[in-house]
């Protein structure tokens, strides 16, 4: 996950107040104030607390296993056992991966989905073995988002010690295809494919953090562009059209693109490759681009723009130079799409989050950003990506960090408990 925007800040230049203040409803903070002050919210957050280091144990049995994206399936298989144990429902792994169990409710409410996901963005291969430093544990994949996996069974086992009933049942998920090449696979699947898709749902995506609800969804398209031409000696065959022109030619082009800066909208040309040798003339060459917006028009509109561009230049690099052993041309081809979604501020999800926060006295972030919640955002089911109470460092490198800050860590776990006891229509005494 990566936060691309507040849109707090953007209210705060827009209207001068604090979004959480004037944003979060005082009737829905009074709510989650009396949840919280219950005996069986007590009890419930006690169990947290005597919890932790199992939680910590769980992380790093987890963290041990790699999931590298498209390699999620032994640490699926080893969240899946965590699940059973658990005494969840229905506990399966469905046709992409996911892994998940059901905690059934008495009914009357929607299903709630509560989700953090199993992949990593480190290859195959990479060392996962956890080690302490201080008050930190280091290894690739600690924090993002392994850490918020055994946070999701701790909340099994706090309603269960609380003994707490909801009405909706809760669908605990550890998914996959997150992470950049993925391109939300999981999600996607489990929402419009798999057996709960018909069925009425709100969403949670689970991250480490604190203090955020991301309540829209940054989207992005990602694209490879090749150019293949016909190739030749440097010297032998000069006066050939070459890809690594045109592709010059286009990215220069690329680079000129006009977008607003409200909404945010972004490009990047991240990977340049291509050719064979310094004496030849290449006969492919290929650039990675990726476009993103807070806006569906404006994503729409990078993508118009870079295929306009691509048939431009490979026409110009053709004209220019000999096409007498083969033309020049170019094939688009897509390899990320995540759709731009919003939840409303004043929708329930939005609003029980903020409260849980502002309840515990902590000023909850709104934004925007790129996670599981884009896809559940973009066909209207009610989603937020919030914190699941770890702070981390250094998120998708190698010295990546989990801090052990066991009070801090136990009181932001419990916002996300209250959040979803209350969006289940949980009975506390
Ligand atoms: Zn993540």
């Amino acid at each position: 996950m990566r936060l691309a925007r507040s849109i707090a800040a953007l209210l705060l230049a827009a209207t001068a107040l604090p979004a959480a203040a004037q944003d979060v409803a005082p009737a829905q903070v009074a709510a989650m104030k009396k949840l919280m002050a219950s005996k069986s919210f007590a009890t419930a957050r006690a169990s947290l607390d005597g919890d932790y280091d199992r939680i910590i144990k769980d992380v790093i049995t987890l963290t041990e296993i790699a999931a590298p994206p498209f390699k999620e399936e032994t640490r699926a298989r080893a969240y899946l056992e965590m699940l059973r144990a658990e005494g969840l429902a229905d506990v399966e792994i469905d046709a992409e991966g996911n892994a998940m169990g059901l905690c059934k409710g008495t009914g009357g409410g929607p299903l709630l989905v509560i989700a953090a996901h199993l992949d990593t963005v480190f290859p195959a291969g990479t060392d996962v073995k956890v080690r302490r430093e201080g008050n930190k544990l280091l290894a690739p994949g600690v924090g993002d988002d392994t850490c918020s996996l055994p946070v999701l069974l701790a909340f099994i086992r706090a309603m269960k010690a609380a003994d707490i009933s909801t009405k909706s049942d809760i669908l605990f998920v550890g998914n996959v295809g997150e992470e950049g090449p993925g391109d939300l696979r999981g999600v996607r699947y489990l929402l419009t494919k798999g057996k709960y898709k018909d069925v009425d749902k709100q969403f949670i995506s689970f991250e480490p953090g604190r203090a955020r609800v991301t309540n829209a969804g940054v989207g992005s398209k990602r694209y490879k562009v090749i150019f293949r031409g016909p190739g030749g000696h440097s010297l032998g065959a000069f006066g050939l059209v070459s890809p690594a022109y045109a592709m010059a030619a286009a990215m220069v082009e690329f680079g000129k693109m006009p977008v607003p800066t409200e909404p945010r909208t972004v490009y990047n040309v991240g990977i340049v490759e291509g050719g064979t040798s310094v004496n030849s003339i290449p006969f492919e060459m290929a650039m990675t681009v990726d476009m993103r917006s807070e806006s569906a028009t404006a994503l729409q509109a990078e993508k118009d723009y870079l295929f306009a561009l691509v048939p431009k230049a490979v026409t110009a690099e053709n004209a220019t130079r000999s096409t007498v052993k083969g033309a020049i041309t170019a094939e688009i081809k897509a390899i990320g799409d995540r759709p731009v979604g919003a939840t409303p501020m004043k929708s329930n999800i939005v609003q029980t989050a903020g409260a849980a926060m502002a309840a515990a006295g902590v000023t909850p972030r709104f934004g925007a950003s790129s996670t599981d919640s884009n896809l559940p955002m973009s066909i209207g089911i009610p989603a937020v990506t919030l914190g699941s109470g770890f702070e981390t460092e250094r998120s998708h490198s190698l010295d990546e960090a989990l801090i052990l800050d066991r009070p801090e860590t136990v009181k932001h776990m419990a916002i996300g408990l209250a959040t979803v006891l209350s969006l289940a229509g949980a009975s506390v005494k």
